[in-house]
């Protein structure tokens, strides 16, 4: 251990992030990014905005990018925070909002980056076991605590909780902040932002890596009350002005304004998923129900880490957890219909495979 880190840093057990191999041909299944290109309207837009104008900082406020997404929730922009990415948006209230003396509470099965921000901030968490369908039950978070977050849909289930169960966890938590992260809500969940008005201790993220394809631009929102927002800015405004550059500005705001493109690839996807999900059943794998654009599946007959080490034979990478509970299970990101079938072709082949060698002599 290098002598010169600080005792938080070598306390620190980071995020491990999905892999970006390098390699040619591979069917990339392991990331939920969106197989559709961005909006042609945002890569006009940041074309256009490369030139002169990057020799000056950008609106330290991303008014315009607050009042696309303000627009299109129907609330006014100070209800909406923008980051870079949703990760650092949900860095910021895991530091300004969900740090307290009560513990945080959270599923023991959700997005892996939760227990990550707790050891960066020294927040006291306690995991809530999901139900054994992996379902939610909101009653299992009674009594006071320090703040809730749930993702819903959730990852890497895929399973999306409804609003008005969402609403009853708000309604009965009013002592502390409830942070519904929806990294994935266009691909099938119901959001949690009309219930913003109505709830001062309500905060909703979202981003732009899934369902607007660009990941690799780095814009993630909030929605929330005026008084929320403020500690999301007062922590942004203590650690970086400028989390969004010109480019990430001018094309996340014309991925906002893009409706019909939105609309378009989100169905592709969707449809794309039902049709991945019964391939799956038909080769015998559980399926769990998904409001994502990835499914959540394990077959009852094969090992989960052995499938996986096998589709990466054949070029295809999909996501495995070594966890308590889902380690048996394969996240398969919903790519174009060509991908899914490739997918699932190899599937087969490696079920039939298995299922040979398991079945001969000796
Ligand atoms: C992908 C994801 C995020 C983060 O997305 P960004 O790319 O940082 O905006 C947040 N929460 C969950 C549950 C995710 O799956």
């Amino acid at each position: 251990m290098n002598p010169y880190w600080s005792a938080v840093v070598r306390e620190l057990t980071p995020y491990v992030p999905g892999e970006q191999p390098k390699i040619d041909k591979l069917i990339k299944l392991n990331t939920n990014e969106n197989p559709y290109p961005p909006s042609p309207a945002a890569i006009e837009a940041m074309h256009a905005e490369i030139g002169n104008g990057l020799r000056l900082y950008p609106d330290p406020q991303s008014t315009r990018l607050r009042q696309a997404i303000a627009a299109a929730n129907g609330v006014s922009s100070d209800c909406v925070f923008v980051g870079n990415g949703s990760d650092e948006v949900l860095a910021h209230a895991f530091q300004g909002l969900l740090r307290h003396e009560l513990p945080l509470l959270f599923p023991d099965v959700s997005y892996s980056f939760y227990p990550v921000y707790c050891g960066l901030y020294g927040i006291e968490y306690r995991t809530v076991a999901l139900r054994e369908d992996f379902s939610l039950a909101v009653d299992d978070y009674a009594g006071p605590c320090g703040g809730i977050v749930i993702a819903n849909p959730n990852a890497p289930t895929g399973r999306a909780l409804p609003r008005a169960e969402v609403e009853r966890l708000v309604a009965a938590h009013p002592e502390c902040v409830v942070l519904v992260d929806e990294a994935y809500v266009d691909f099938g969940g119901e959001s949690a932002v009309p219930l913003v008005k109505r709830y001062p201790n309500l905060l909703v993220t979202q981003t732009l890596s899934k369902s607007r394809s660009l990941a690799g631009l780095r814009v993630g929102l909030a929605i929330g009350q005026p008084g929320l927002i403020e500690a999301l800015v007062r922590v942004k405004d203590s650690f970086n002005s400028y989390p969004l550059g010109r480019i990430a500005i001018a094309g996340a705001t014309a991925a906002y304004e893009d409706v019909e493109h939105f609309e378009r690839t989100r169905s592709a996807v969707i449809a794309s998923r039902e049709w991945l999900a019964g391939e799956l059943a038909a080769l015998g794998f559980e399926v769990l129900p998904s409001g994502a654009n990835f499914v959540f599946a394990r077959h009852p007959d094969h090992d989960g880490a052995a499938l996986q080490a096998a589709l990466r034979e054949r070029r295809v990478l999909v996501r495995h957890f070594a966890r308590p509970r889902i380690d048996q299970y394969l996240r398969i990101t919903v790519g174009t219909d060509a991908e899914c079938a490739t997918l699932v072709a190899a599937l087969r082949e490696i079920l039939a495979g298995q299922a040979a060698r398991a079945s001969a002599p000796g």
